[in-house]
């Protein structure tokens, strides 16, 4: 299938530059034009999960992976489940933190990182990301010594919990990390400006690993997809999605689940205050505003970097705008929605409670509602545990990293400085 950068139609790459290159010319995003309907989905949800993958993602990729290396970069990549779990009559969490780094960007890191190591050529190539937290850990984790890919990590100073931020400067090897004195959006300014760069982006051979690359989206595609296998048939056909969001990929693989046929009803764009996408949805004008901190700090986004692709999915009439509403949650009305689910018996984290509460308000009689349960509590521990009341073990996986030493270095959100950071690291 081929890919065009929506920025800039004369661009038409196919799936292994898009993925090599991640952001297409003027900072277009690389996306199908077409996204094909399956017409087989009865028959997709009854396969296993690997086979389900296959059918799904060959769509996309066939052109540069033959099926059994198609085959092969699932089995390595989808080691974890996406669980469905029931929390009320009406309500489901599908949990997407069974993985390494216990958040759902596993999912769509590992699947990046297999791809880029089938695609790899003499040329040894520079990762760069900018996190608002967990997209640092699972990047860096899935990227951990391989060859010829050097990883660097930028991330706001103080921003995010010291927990996510160990398990990813803690690494070493071919993991760098930059503490960068600003917000997200800054870093992501940074990653922009290195991609405008054209003899950095050569000399380095830059690629980003943030939520832009489309081999991330199309991982995130499967689980929707297995959250429909868990769930009983007769409760498949009114089904409400409320997609936590910050840069809005998570969202975006829903909605292209939905365009391939899986019969999703509607769905819900949820955000914390940074409500840049439920302003625009409600008055048609897209004004973001200051970032702002709060305690689902993953979504701490007020310029949507995945949201051109959902927009165009809705001007080529691929996706009704009417099965999209958008909804956000104050800091007490998500302290209230964690403790709302505990008392209902599960034990949940802030991300999760903001989808959760724009589902409550949102859900009548007859549907059925999933909201994504995206990081597992334990990775947002102190708010958890002040807001609930109670204690909450770590995990091993955090465990392990808590003791360790922070390599990361500190830098000013400027380009300049940062690209002779780069230039001096060993690959
Ligand atoms: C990244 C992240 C989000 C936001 O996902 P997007 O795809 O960027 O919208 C939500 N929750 C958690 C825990 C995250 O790490």
């Amino acid at each position: 299938m081929k890919l065009y950068n929506l920025k800039d139609n004369s661009q038409i790459v196919d799936f292994k530059t898009a993925v090599r290159t991640g952001l297409g010319r003027n900072q277009g995003l690389f996306f199908p034009k077409k996204i094909p309907q399956l017409t087989n989905i009865e028959q997709i949800l009854k396969l296993s999960p690997h086979q389900r993958y296959f059918e799904i993602l060959k769509n996309f990729v066939s052109e540069n992976m033959d099926d059994s290396t198609l085959k092969m970069v699932i089995d390595k990549t989808f080691r974890f489940p996406a669980k469905l779990e029931k929390v009320s009559t009406q309500n489901y969490c599908l949990e997407l933190f069974h993985g390494p780094t216990l958040a759902f960007k596993d999912f769509g890191a590992n699947f990046m990182a297999n791809c880029l190591q089938e695609f790899a050529s003499e040329q040894p190539i520079t990762i760069l990301t900018a996190t608002s937290g967990d997209t640092g850990a699972a990047v860096a984790h899935a990227f951990h010594g391989l060859k010829d890919i050097r990883v660097v990590v930028l991330f706001p100073k103080g921003k995010i919990s010291e927990l996510q931020q160990k398990m990813f400067t803690t690494l070493g090897d071919n993991i760098h990390t930059v503490a960068v004195e600003g917000d997200f959006d800054d870093c992501q300014q940074l990653v922009k400006q290195s991609f405008d760069d054209a003899s950095f982006v050569e000399q380095i051979g830059l690629n980003s690993a943030n939520s832009i690359n489309i081999s991330r989206l199309l991982a995130q595609v499967c689980y929707y997809f297995d959250a429909f296998t868990q769930l009983p048939e007769d409760k498949r056909n009114s089904v409400v999605v409320s997609v936590p969001s910050g840069n809005f990929g998570n969202l975006c693989a829903g909605i292209i689940a939905k365009t391939l046929g899986l019969p999703i009803k509607r769905f819900i764009a949820s955000t914390n205050l940074n409500d840049t996408v439920p302003r625009y949805l409600q008055s048609g004008e897209w004004s973001p505003n200051e970032t702002i901190a709060t305690i689902s700090n993953a979504m701490d986004v007020s310029r949507p970097n995945n949201w051109p692709r959902i927009e165009y999915l809705m001007q080529s009439d691929q996706f009704d705008r009417k099965d999209l509403t958008g909804t956000a949650v104050s800091e007490e009305d998500t302290r209230d929605s964690l403790r709302s689910l505990y008392q209902s018996g599960y034990i949940s984290e802030p991300h999760a409670a903001v989808a959760f509460k724009a589902l409550a308000d949102s859900l009548v009689d007859d549907e059925i509602g999933i909201f994504l349960g995206t990081a597992h509590p334990a990775k947002f521990k102190s708010t958890v545990e002040e807001t609930l009341e109670i204690a909450l073990p770590l995990p091993e996986a955090l465990e392990s990293c808590a003791t360790k030493e922070d390599l990361s270095v500190q830098l000013q959100a400027n380009f300049e400085q940062l690209k002779s950071h780069i230039l001096g690291l060993s690959v």
